[in-house]
């Protein structure tokens, strides 16, 4: 058989391959199965073969038509995954940066009319080829940083229409790209100001009109809930998950995020599909978490970026027996969009060893959205997603932070970046 495109050249080849069942935990999490030397072959857009280079060039090799990469001697690893992002939103805060900078946190900015209810306003005022525009501009971004796949939530509507609208555009997304987007309902993001003193008028909106039309309309996989001080209560993210999970949406929270409240706790009865954030969960909530299924979706990228240094403990999650994710979190104050340098975070304030951040950027992360069958590793059969990163090997990644590390990124069988790289006489040149 030929390849429609055949990866040589690589110095290390990070397979994660053979274990897609259930997410990875423990030691498990450490143990990648790297090929050396090898090859990738490529046919109709999935991964065809994996293995020693010999082996894969003469089984797949032969064509002129076949498309060639070269990997110069780098480290070939799975498309990243991206399970916790609010990149869709109208609107610019980055004075709010700056406000944090000369001290305010987050919860006084949000009291001055900033955070989540200012991008709120100017969501809901923005035309729909506005936010299409924005949502394919930090989809293109974040491609080029390695990200193939990724889940997008609403949460900046808070409206039934507004929600709406923002779920349409995922969508519209989503069929641009094929196998690249995962959607999230996100209505429990905050109350709106209209609904300020009556919150629970709010959840009521919630479970009765939105969750119904959202579930009915199949506009997203999964329903999240903001458990924390100045969102929903514990008791309210169980009756807004409950409706969800009743109308067959599976349910993710943000939990213990900026106070011990209760959602990583609630995350494990309930069986959600993650528990996101738990920065401020106790060794019981992390020990619980082990005995479920629910994956911990850890995002340093936010405590780094709103100077508020408390993070998750990723250590006692892993030690614990906690499947683990890595997520960026990327939103209107956050500016962070690359898992490269969310995998650097991981290990330099989390302790992550760089397998163990690897396999929560790839594997753990498809788990988390549901798409483990069809990326997160160099299986056989799967969507041909991957990088070639600069490095000699997976383990260099966190050590070149800054640095622009990504050589090429392989989307469904395609070269999609760098935008420079060209082809000739069938070999694909990674231009500088
Ligand atoms: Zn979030």
């Amino acid at each position: 058989m030929h390849a429609d495109l055949l990866i040589r050249n690589a110095r290390e080849i990070v397979t994660i391959a053979g274990r897609s069942e259930a997410p990875l935990r423990g030691a498990a999490m450490r143990d990648l199965r790297v090929v050396d030397n090898g090859a990738i072959a490529v046919k109709n857009g999935a991964i065809a073969a994996v293995g020693p280079r010999r082996e894969i060039e003469t089984g797949f090799g032969g064509s002129p038509d076949t498309v060639v990469v070269d990997a110069e001697g780098g480290t070939v690893v799975p498309g990243l995954v991206d399970p916790h992002t609010h990149l869709l939103f109208a609107g610019r805060r980055e004075d709010e940066f700056l406000m944090r900078v000369a001290g305010a946190s987050y919860l006084e900015i949000a009291s001055k009319g900033g955070g989540i209810a200012r991008t709120t306003g100017q969501t809901r005022n923005a035309r729909r080829e506005e936010l299409l525009g924005i949502g394919r501009r930090h989809l293109d971004l974040m491609l080029r940083q390695g990200t193939t796949t990724i889940e997008i939530k609403s949460g900046y509507g808070l409206s039934t229409a507004s929600e709406i609208a923002m779920l349409e555009v995922i969508q519209c997304l989503a069929e641009e790209r094929p196998g690249t987007i995962v959607a999230t309902f996100l209505g429990a993001h905050v109350t709106p100001p209209e609904f300020r003193d009556r919150q629970k008028d709010y959840v009521d909106l919630l479970i009765r009109e939105m969750l119904p039309e959202v579930a009915g309309r199949r506009l997203a996989e999964y329903c999240d809930v903001f458990c924390d001080r100045g969102a929903f209560s514990v008791e309210e993210a169980r009756q807004i998950t409950g409706a969800a999970a009743a109308l067959g949406l599976q349910t993710k929270v943000h939990a213990d995020e900026l106070t011990h409240s209760g959602g990583t706790a609630l995350a494990a009865e309930i069986g959600s599909a993650s528990a996101d954030h738990v920065n401020f969960a106790s060794d019981v909530d992390l020990e619980r978490l082990a005995g479920t299924a629910t994956i911990a979706v850890l995002l340093p990228a936010t405590p780094f970026f709103l100077l508020a240094p408390r993070y998750a403990d990723a250590r006692k999650a892993i030690d614990s027996g906690v499947a683990v994710a890595l997520g960026t979190d990327f939103n209107p104050t956050s500016s962070i969009s690359s898992m490269l340098f969310v995998m650097f975070l991981a290990c330099l304030h989390m302790r992550m060893d760089p397998s163990e951040a690897l396999t929560a950027a790839t594997i753990n992360a498809a788990h988390a959205i549901g798409r483990a069958d069809q990326v997160g590793s160099l299986d056989r059969g799967k969507r041909a997603d991957l990088l070639v990163v600069d490095v000699e090997s997976y383990r260099d990644i966190p050590f070149y932070v800054g640095r622009d590390i990504v050589r090429a990124v392989i989307k469904n069988g395609q070269v999609v970046a760098p935008v420079g790289w060209r082809q000739a006489g069938g070999e694909a040149i990674i231009s500088p």
